[in-house]
């Protein structure tokens, strides 16, 4: 996309929903954006006061709307650039009539997709970790995730990178002068000395961040739950009976029971993604096969599996599946319901429950909260919510123990600081080839 050309267009979106509302709000920002409210609405109000105005189409003098005006002049804005903000009636007709108009302003485009999150990353108003976590708050579908994204939007992550290349940087002048004064051993040798101690300090702080069991990451991408079992034990049932609940925030539509189906819930404020796969058995078709590769890849990364068997089976003939994964199993034995005529297998299971009846549904969900809870923690300073922060901050932690273990050389290991401070630059952005600022922002929608 590379729309991040520090282009002087003034750009505009509609930046809430689409669709039906009560009120839509349009940003304009740059340049131009004092001229667009002058324009639109005669005068420019008081900086950062809401004030109610005729917004009228300077070609025909038409009324578009009466709207709430606010004029935030940069560079105290969002965006570091002047910005406008138009809050008008939330009709199709009315967003859509605004932003006909604004087109036609000489200067003026509409945004590409995150693009006003790439003009204040830009203007130095966020980093691109901060401009992460503005994405997930817009994304978080459960309490904690809010949580997360909120701390992360504020910097949690950019700051404590800042102090880890703050304290870098000292040891780095601590190594220069090492080799600047490496005539006098004495003081180079101290110098270097207290560098060490400066880099010892630090791998062990990164090193606690990144031994986390990645919290950050199963919070922010849904704590994983795999049904496994063969054909007809109740899978699908299962987890129609997941969606039903009041907990299920999105329950998708059920494809073909080779594709995987995902039921997202929130499990007290947990984000919690249930996925049925297709039935493990002897394949017959390629089709089967491929569903049944499917199943073992999504049980493998997952972060719970749940076994399920059938209780109207004789417990000769029951049949536990096997998967391998590196996440917690279950097994759990369904159509409880069915258990007392049939003989029943109840006794291999770690949790009973009928999809027919709804036995002990309540019980599966909180086996499942408590696991995921466990999983994911509450552990205050959790940092790393994606892999990019973790590869950044692993290959930070690397260069720091390859300073360690060198003992000679001291340009060469001066490189291995350099290298680490650059990992870490490459957190906040400052340092980042453009196709990582592009995968970052080209996620974001228009208007954000
Ligand atoms: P899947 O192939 O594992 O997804 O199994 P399904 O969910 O399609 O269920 C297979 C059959 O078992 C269907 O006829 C369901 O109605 C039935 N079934 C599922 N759960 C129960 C249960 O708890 N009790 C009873 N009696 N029947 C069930």
């Amino acid at each position: 996309m590379a729309f991040h050309s520090t282009s002087n267009d003034t750009i505009f979106a509609l930046s809430s929903a689409a669709g039906r509302a009560g009120v839509a709000v349009v940003r304009v920002s740059g340049d131009r954006a004092g001229d667009v409210i002058d324009v639109l609405s005669a005068r420019r109000p008081k900086a950062r006061v809401a004030v109610l105005r005729k917004l009228v189409d300077p070609q025909t003098g038409g009324l578009i709307d009466h709207g709430l005006v606010l004029w935030f002049p940069g560079p105290a804005s969002f965006t570091g650039e002047d910005l406008a903000e138009l809050q008008v009636h939330g009709g199709r007709a009315v967003a859509a009539a605004l932003l006909r108009v604004l087109g036609r302003v000489e200067g003026c485009r509409l945004a590409e997709p995150g693009e006003f999150s790439m003009r204040a990353f830009e203007n130095g108003k966020i980093d691109l970790s901060q401009a992460e976590g503005l994405a997930d708050l817009i994304d978080a579908e459960t309490e904690t995730q809010r949580v997360q994204a909120l701390r992360q939007a504020g910097g949690v992550l950019f700051r404590l990178t800042e102090r880890w290349r703050a304290k870098l940087i000292e040891a780095m002048g601590l190594v220069e002068a090492a080799i600047d004064f490496s005539d006098e051993v004495d003081v180079a040798e101290g110098a270097v000395g207290q560098a060490e101690e400066r880099v010892r300090e630090l791998g062990d702080e990164i090193g606690s961040h990144l031994n986390d069991d990645h919290r950050g990451e199963i919070l922010r991408d849904g704590f994983q739950v795999v049904l496994a079992g063969a054909p007809n034990v109740g899978k699908s049932s299962l987890l129609n009976v997941l969606a039903r609940r009041d907990v299920a925030i999105v329950s998708s539509e059920a494809g073909t029971t080779r594709d995987v189906i995902e039921v997202r819930l929130d499990l007290e404020g947990l984000p919690v993604v249930v996925s049925d796969t297709a039935g493990l058995r002897e394949a017959s078709g390629d089709v089967e096969r491929e569903g049944m590769r499917r199943t073992l890849a999504r049980a493998q990364d997952a972060d719970l599996v749940i076994r399920v068997v059938d209780g109207s089976e004789g417990a000769a003939g029951v049949d536990i599946p096997s998967v391998g994964s590196s996440g917690e199993q279950i097994v759990l034995v369904n159509k409880s319901d069915l258990i007392g005529e049939a003989g029943g297998n109840d006794a291999v299971g770690d949790i009973r429950v009928s999809a027919k009846t709804g036995e002990g549904i309540a019980e599966l969900i909180k086996i499942v909260a408590l696991v995921a809870r466990r999983k994911t923690g509450t552990r205050e300073d959790t940092v790393i919510t994606r892999l990019r922060h973790r590869s950044q901050l692993a290959s930070c932690h690397q260069y720091l123990l390859a300073f360690l273990g060198k003992t000679s050389d001291v340009e060469l290991r001066a490189e291995d600081l350099r290298l680490a401070s650059d990992a870490l630059g490459r957190i906040s952005g400052r340092i980042d080839p453009e196709d990582v600022l592009d995968e970052v922002f080209g996620r974001f929608c228009i208007g954000k």
